[in-house]
């Protein structure tokens, strides 16, 4: 969705998810869940604040099932003009905040997904007390309640073992 910045008003511009033309993510498999931007022009910049919410498929670190992970973005970003020099873009980017727009046409969709991707963990998990993979046999614990600890070696049984091969020879 492109806005136009010379067409933001004065009082500023609510965008919700109904007045978004469709999704604003390019991976259909993410879904937005709610959105709620206030855009506001400061001189040439435009200030966007804000919550995204969306779920993102996500790899869990530690079981590696794929799950769809709720990500919530606080949006507080200055949109400003793209500098023509390169000077410029090395200062502003040292700001995390900021984002371009160019010949007057800030594109919704590319801030909704950029902010949303920043939001996302860094460490994924399906749920906070996933049980992971068996490091014996690989299943995952959250599915299948295998039995290699048990099978572990005790070391009672390697005396036993000990006893018995000397009692062979
Ligand atoms: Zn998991
Ligand atoms: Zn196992």
């Amino acid at each position: 969705m492109i806005i136009k910045v010379s067409e933001i008003p004065d009082e500023g511009l609510a965008i919700d998810a109904a007045t978004l033309e469709g999704s604003p993510f390019s991976d259909p498999a993410w879904r937005l869940e709610g959105l709620t931007l206030r855009l506001e022009r400061d001189d040439l910049d435009v200030l966007v604040h804000g919550e995204i919410r969306a779920t993102v498929p996500q790899v869990c670190g530690r079981c590696l099932e794929r799950f769809g992970a709720s990500v919530a973005a606080a949006v507080d970003v200055r949109v400003v003009p793209r500098p023509a020099t390169a000077d410029n873009v090395e200062l502003a980017a040292d700001d995390l905040d900021v984002e371009f727009y160019a010949k007057d046409e800030l594109d919704l969709g590319v801030l909704i997904e950029t902010e949303t991707t920043l939001a996302l963990p860094m460490k994924p998990l399906c749920r906070d007390d996933c049980l992971g993979l068996c490091p014996v046999c690989g299943g995952n614990r959250n599915v299948v309640a295998c039995r290699c600890r048990d099978r572990a070696p005790d070391p009672r049984l390697a005396v036993l073992r000990d006893l018995a091969a000397r009692r062979s020879r």
